[in-house]
């Protein structure tokens, strides 16, 4: 598992002819995941009326996802983001908890379920989405360790490669654009080859695989001219809030009508929760197998913005309406965890927006709540 930390170890430059060899050497012990271009292109239909612009955009963000891979080849690592993000890594879809028997409708033995993973490398992350898994750490890790996630997160590796940012993107007004947390290696792209800056002993490991190279001045002038360019300044400077304000904005504006308009136009489709990586709600049901003899306590992702969500015994829902759903979902980005961890849990990747059928985008609904506030 990548330690939260930021003494570089070393660095050395990687000629990308040598990723290759690089991968030969470290699949036989890991499973490699990358960024993968799955949909080309011509793979959607644009319907009439539909703005081309904004649907050639969606679509090419669509195409990308995290998947197994055997070849760099098969990477693209000139990416913006993922539709998913990576918490599916760490805490999957549809988990078995636990594994349980029964025995004339009785139970006779419950055991955890087992699961054997492999090491497995993450290669690509963004900053953003490292941000995103130090969140989840701190929830899942936090306190009570819970295992099944812990089992999970110390397998990985993580290595960061610089992003491609676009206009949803706005890691650096939240303060997710972070290259020296959590990774074990960064890898900056500066042209033929990777700039890779060492932080954990597991990274060290990794890149002395392969011959490297000495760093020069020019590099470092090219590995700085490749984190510039990598910012995301289109989106961060339509972010008007500061975010160490947003706690006090969110109080200050509780009550303001502008809520009900995005609650009007939101679906409760739940995309939102399911994309972001800082989403963590989950619930919990006991699933019996056909012979009616064995089962498994299964986890499956759920999402604050559903209906259903917050309904208990008795016909009670505690957020029924979609105003307080949504304000809901943005008070746990930006009060209740961030008052708790002192950082925002939104990290800025901006998939909630680009996803929402609604385009109800969160950039959108903090300068509403900025702006709002301000008028008071
Ligand atoms: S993705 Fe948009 S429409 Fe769907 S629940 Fe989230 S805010 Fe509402
Ligand atoms: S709230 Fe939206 S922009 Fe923020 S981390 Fe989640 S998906 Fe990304």
């Amino acid at each position: 598992m990548g330690e939260t930390k930021t003494k570089v170890i070393k660095e050395v430059i990687l000629p990308k002819r040598k990723l290759p060899e690089l991968f030969e050497k470290l699949l036989p012990d890991y499973d490699i995941y990358g960024p993968v271009q799955k949909a080309k292109e011509d793979a959607y239909e644009i319907a009439p009326g539909v703005d081309r612009k904004t649907l050639d955009l969606k679509k090419k963000l669509r195409g990308n996802d995290f998947q197994k891979v055997e070849s760099p080849d098969e990477l693209n690592l000139e990416y913006t983001t993922t539709v998913t993000s990576l918490k599916k890594f760490f805490l999957p879809p549809v988990e078995d908890l636990v594994k349980f028997e029964l025995q004339n409708v009785k139970l006779k033995d419950v055991k955890e379920a087992e699961e054997q993973i492999r090491p497995f490398i993450l290669f690509g992350v963004h900053p953003c989405d490292m941000q995103g898994i130090l969140r989840l750490d701190y929830s899942f890790i936090k306190g009570n360790p819970e295992s099944n996630y812990l089992s999970k997160r110390e397998k990985s590796v993580i290595v960061g490669v610089n992003c491609v940012p676009d206009e949803y993107c706005f890691c650096e007004a939240v303060n997710a654009q972070v290259y020296d947390e959590g990774y074990d290696l960064f890898f900056t792209n500066i042209g033929q080859s990777f700039y890779v800056t060492v932080y954990t002993e597991k990274g060290r490991e990794i890149i002395d695989l392969v011959e490297t190279e000495e760093v020069t001045d020019t590099d470092v002038k090219e590995k700085q001219k490749a984190i510039e360019r990598s910012r995301s300044i289109e989106g961060s400077e339509q972010f008007k809030p500061d975010y160490h304000n947003m706690p006090l904005l969110c109080k200050a504006g509780d009550s303001l009508p502008f809520w009900d308009e995005i609650g009007n136009r939101c679906f409760s489709c739940g995309t939102c929760n399911l994309v972001c990586p800082t989403c963590y709600c989950f619930d919990v049901e006991d699933v019996m197998n056909i012979n009616l003899k064995e089962g498994a306590r299964k986890r499956f992702w759920d999402g604050c913005q559903l209906e259903g969500f917050a309904a208990v015994a008795g016909g009670e829902n505690f957020r029924a309406s979609r105003t307080n759903r949504n304000k809901h979902r943005f008070y746990r980005k930006f009060l209740y965890l961030m008052e708790e961890y002192q950082k925002p849990f939104c990290v800025g990747c901006g998939r909630c927006g680009r996803q929402c059928v609604a385009d109800i985008n969160i950039i959108e609904t903090s300068n509403l709540l900025y702006d709002n506030v301000e008028k008071i």
